[in-house]
């Protein structure tokens, strides 16, 4: 490894490597607290630099780790200290924007929140939206395929990504700057790399798809008194909001108790809320619709109390609590889930899952909440079990996927993989869909180096990830 450090250094030059203090003064994650393992941080300055990097690395047989913005939540990024790292820090350039194609061509460094300022800017939006926004890349949005807050309207990363440019681990890069929103010119490649969680490629550069921005944003948080109301809401405020709906978020009351704090918007009485927006094009006209639809649901008995926002402030306040999941960490480590599952299976499915954990946990104290893009069959369970240990995690883990292998739903709805859920791949997956991906990574990546090990065991056994934290 210290050749290869040596060599790159001298083509990438000072600000192209990091070892030493500034490397292990780096925290691993977002949320850990644990440093970075890895000897090496390259820091490529545009797609040539990554392409040489991977050249080297493939050659050398040198594991590669590719680090965007570091919020990823299945350890997809966690390096050892065999691993060098790949940072796409430096290719943080938005190249080129334009309003006649609605189009925003950006590298993969771009944070998301910097994106979505830009099209703000020309009147346009990027869809994608999502808590870590100030923090999170494009690139890891789209090598993690991230879904969001809006997702229920505009799709997953995988929507809103017209083309892209990605290099593999020999140092091919692949162009596929498309930025038209139809080309049936052979296989769509682009997609071979959206949720395939940098196991393919390093993501350069993304085209992405904007939208013409909105004028009108409504949003109103909402109690319901059982889940039935929870379901039929959705399916009401889908017809009568004239599709604008664009987030249905559900908050289970004791999610809801812990960031609602002292002085709750609602009343902390009832078992469901959920936070609705709608985006739209008329102020006023929408504002009515929107006052409408709401109160209408309340005639019909699906809302039991409801605060709709009158200024930014207010909503800005409202996501605020759908987003507080750190608050859950005041209660100790936590293990997070990311589960995916038809609508009409959730409320069982929840039960069952909590029923076994309360049954297994009876008597210790312990902490389990539940909220989620509900909308889209995504929900998350944030469990704070008293410790972090492995034996734990495998009792947590063993509660939450089981039961979806019978419901046919997916241990991950939009976190991905990573090191974390390998063994649980299988809960959501055939052997036949496992050993296509398996030939896939075989035929891009032979010598296995890029971010090896995650999603799967390239021979074939899923074997669990043991890292901590
Ligand atoms: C507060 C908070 C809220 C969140 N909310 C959501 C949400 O609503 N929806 C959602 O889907 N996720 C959510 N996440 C998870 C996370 O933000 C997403 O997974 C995000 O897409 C990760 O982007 P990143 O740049 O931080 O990637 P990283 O964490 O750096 O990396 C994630 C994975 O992608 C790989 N990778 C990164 N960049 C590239 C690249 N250029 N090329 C190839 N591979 C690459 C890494 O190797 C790793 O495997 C949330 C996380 C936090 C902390």
């Amino acid at each position: 490894m210290d050749d290869l450090i040596r060599t790159l250094g001298a083509e990438l030059g000072p600000d192209g490597v990091l070892t030493g203090d500034a490397v292990s003064t780096r925290s691993a994650g977002i949320w850990r607290s644990d440093a970075i393992a890895a000897p090496v941080i390259f820091r490529p300055a545009n797609t040539e630099q990554v392409a040489m990097v991977l050249r080297a690395c493939n050659a050398a047989g040198q594991p590669v780790v590719t680090h965007g913005g570091l919020t990823g939540l299945v350890k997809g990024a966690i390096a050892t200290e065999q691993d060098v790292i790949l940072s796409t820090e430096r290719l943080n350039a938005i190249e080129t924007l334009s309003v006649v194609d609605r189009t925003m061509q950006v590298q993969a460094g771009v944070k998301l929140a910097e994106a979505q300022d830009r099209a703000e800017s020309e009147g346009l939006m990027l869809a994608l939206d999502m808590g870590a926004r100030g923090s999170c890349t494009l690139g890891g949005n789209a090598a993690t395929n991230a879904g969001g807050n809006r997702v229920i309207r505009y799709g997953m990363t995988r929507d809103n990504v017209l083309g892209l440019e990605a290099v593999l681990a020999d140092g091919t890069v692949v162009s596929s700057l498309n930025g038209m929103l139809k080309n049936n010119a052979g296989y769509d490649l682009k997609q071979l790399f959206i949720g395939s969680e940098g196991t393919l490629g390093v993501i350069t550069r993304l085209v992405l798809r904007l939208r013409t921005a909105w004028q009108s944003q409504n949003t109103a948080l909402v109690a319901c008194q059982d889940f039935t109301a929870v379901t039929s809401l959705l399916r009401g405020l889908d017809v009568s909001l004239g599709g604008t709906l664009s987030a249905y978020e559900v908050l289970w009351q004791n999610y809801y108790k812990l960031v609602a704090g002292d002085n709750p918007p609602l009343s902390t009485d009832y078992p469901y809320y959920v936070l609705v927006e709608a985006l739209g094009a008329d102020i006023t006209a929408d504002h009515e619709r929107f006052l409408g639809a709401i109160s209408a649901a309340i005639d019909n008995k699906l809302v039991a109390d409801a605060v709709v926002c009158k200024s930014g402030a207010e909503r800005e306040a409202l996501w605020q609590l759908r987003d507080n999941v750190d608050r859950t960490m005041d209660c100790g480590p936590v293990f997070i889930f990311d589960v995916s599952l038809r609508l009409s299976h959730m409320e069982a499915y929840v039960d069952t899952v909590l029923e076994r954990l309360r049954a297994e946990w009876a008597g210790s104290d312990y902490h389990i909440w539940v909220f989620g893009h509900a909308g889209d069959g995504n929900l998350h369970f944030v469990c704070a079990m008293g410790d972090r240990e492995q034996a734990t995690r495998d009792r947590v883990e063993r509660a939450v996927y089981e039961p979806l292998a019978q419901i046919r739903g997916s241990v991950s709805g939009e976190h991905g993989i990573g090191l974390e859920k390998k063994r649980w791949l299988t809960t959501s997956r055939t052997p036949e869909e496992i050993a296509l991906m398996q030939a896939l990574k075989q035929a891009l990546d032979p010598r296995g180096i890029l971010n090896p090990n995650r999603v799967f065991d390239l021979s074939g056994a899923n074997a669990d990830a043991s890292e901590d934290g």
